[in-house]
């Protein structure tokens, strides 16, 4: 998983790098481990990216040597085949009509049968990443096409999968959102500075407004002529026929963000506020499993009438960590990302409200933290329904055997983590909590119902 970013300036004017940046920047939490920025210097592609965190890699010194009117960057999370520095985007060619980036967040269930097919009729591939087999189809369908846009529509045919990606063309910046409309994508504006992005939360970092969501399977052209749309197909409404991820909603996105029509932190409060109807729990407090609970146990508290509190820290300076071989270097490692605050767990009930329980070991070690910490009861309350599914489009990278709710029932996952009481909010209730949603959502990882269908590898 990923964020994704791209900018045009109408004007011309041949700063674009800050804007870059801080767009860039506030779409980190999609993907840590590598970033880059590409800018078009009146027809000369220019890029700097590397692995490593946005405010490591970009300075003052190497954001003034990306001088242009157009950019598309890049945040990554890993991903088995784009590990390492052959994933870091975006990635650049040079084609027969001219210099091409792209960057994205996808991932290609029919890569290997697609790879197989142009290496048969000659590509050489230097990586195993979606972008450069994406940016091989383009270019191939660019030779039979009037102009880029069909030649990404061709290749959208051709590809099986999910994804929001930019191309950054020597006149263009060109968004295009999967038909399925499963990883969001956003226009925003100020002035005649066109921009797109995974979130809206970069317009507001950059003081430009949100427009709208790009709807699924549309290919949409920024140029000096202005704003157009292609699309995938002529269906009468695409955007109902949509089904973006419901994780964005449940731990994904940014809580200042809004993706088709549902503001993230009001979504979270929401289901927070229907689990408490549907699994109210007897406590003196509650507190938010930090961060992406916190909405939810706001709601839950609120909903209850029971105070909601800090009781549990996050140690933001803590990065990955490497020494997880034993049971006891896995304890260390949550010990130095969570702290409790004893004298608001001291002798108390303490309800804690996530966001999901996914393997449950990071929550194991919380619960027996709080106690301690002389907490006297600890239950867990879930604002997603039990994760019984491996995620095959790039969200969720667990195995379905690491999965605990895959084969065991709510008190046999209970037992395991070591709490006093478990409940989940029912998928019902989730989906009834988005308010205002213009779309449907994929929610495979609960109820196996994967709409964009499965890998080769994972097979039907
Ligand atoms: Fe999102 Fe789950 Fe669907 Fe994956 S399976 S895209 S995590 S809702």
């Amino acid at each position: 998983m990923s964020g994704v970013f791209g900018s045009f300036d109408r004007t011309g004017k041949m700063d674009i790098a800050k804007d870059m940046y801080y767009g860039v920047f506030s779409l980190q939490h999609r993907g840590q481990e590598s970033a880059g920025i590409a800018v078009n210097d009146n027809g000369s592609f220019l890029v700097h990216k590397q692995m490593g965190m946005v405010s490591d890699i970009f300075d003052e010194v190497t954001l003034s040597a990306l001088p242009g009117f157009c950019g598309i960057g890049h945040a990554r999370g890993g991903s088995d085949k784009a590990m390492g520095a052959d994933g870091i985007q975006p990635v650049l060619i040079k084609s027969r009509v001219g210099n091409i980036g792209l960057t994205c967040d996808s991932v290609i269930l029919n890569s290997d049968s697609l790879r197989d097919e142009l290496k048969n009729m000659g590509a050489i591939f230097q990586s195993g990443t979606d972008s450069e087999l994406i940016l091989s189809l383009f270019s191939r369908n660019r030779i039979t096409t009037d102009d880029c846009e069909h030649a990404i529509l061709a290749s959208m045919k051709q590809i099986k999968g999910v994804y929001s990606m930019i191309f950054m063309t020597e006149n263009k910046l060109i968004g295009v959102r999967d038909p399925h409309g499963l990883r969001p994508l956003a226009l925003g504006r100020t002035g005649e500075r066109y921009f797109l992005s995974s979130e809206s939360c970069a317009f507001d970092a950059i003081g430009a407004e949100f427009i709208r969501d790009i709807e699924p399977g549309e290919i949409i052209s920024i140029s000096d002529e202005g704003v157009s749309s292609l699309f995938f197909d002529d269906k009468a409404d695409r955007v109902a026929d949509g089904h973006v991820c419901i994780f964005e909603y449940v731990y994904v996105a940014r809580p200042d963000s809004t993706i088709d029509g549902t503001e993230i932190f009001e979504s979270r409060y929401n289901a927070g506020k229907a689990l408490a109807k549907e699994q109210p729990c007897s406590c003196d407090l509650v507190i938010g499993a930090p961060d992406s609970g916190n909405a939810a146990a706001l709601g839950y508290a609120d909903s209850l009438g029971v105070p909601f509190g800090m009781g549990l820290l996050k140690n933001r300076y803590v990065g990955r960590t490497f020494i997880k071989s034993t049971q006891g270097q896995r304890e260390l490692a949550v010990r130095m990302k969570f702290s409790v605050l004893k004298s608001a767990v001291k002798g108390k009930s303490i309800c804690i409200v996530d966001d999901s329980l996914v393997r449950g070991t990071t929550t194991k070690h919380i619960i027996k933290f709080m106690r301690e910490n002389g907490a006297r009861e600890v239950h867990l309350r879930l604002a997603s329904p039990p994760v019984k599914f491996a995620c095959c489009y790039g969200v969720n990278a667990d195995r379905v055997q690491d999965l605990p709710a895959h084969t065991k029932t709510t008190e046999e996952i209970r037992d395991l983590i070591g709490a006093d009481s478990l409940g989940y909010i029912s998928l019902e209730s989730l989906r009834a909590s988005l308010k205002d949603i213009h779309c449907k959502q994929c929610s495979a990882c609960f109820d196996g119902d994967f709409v964009a269908g499965k890998s080769e590898e994972a097979g039907e």
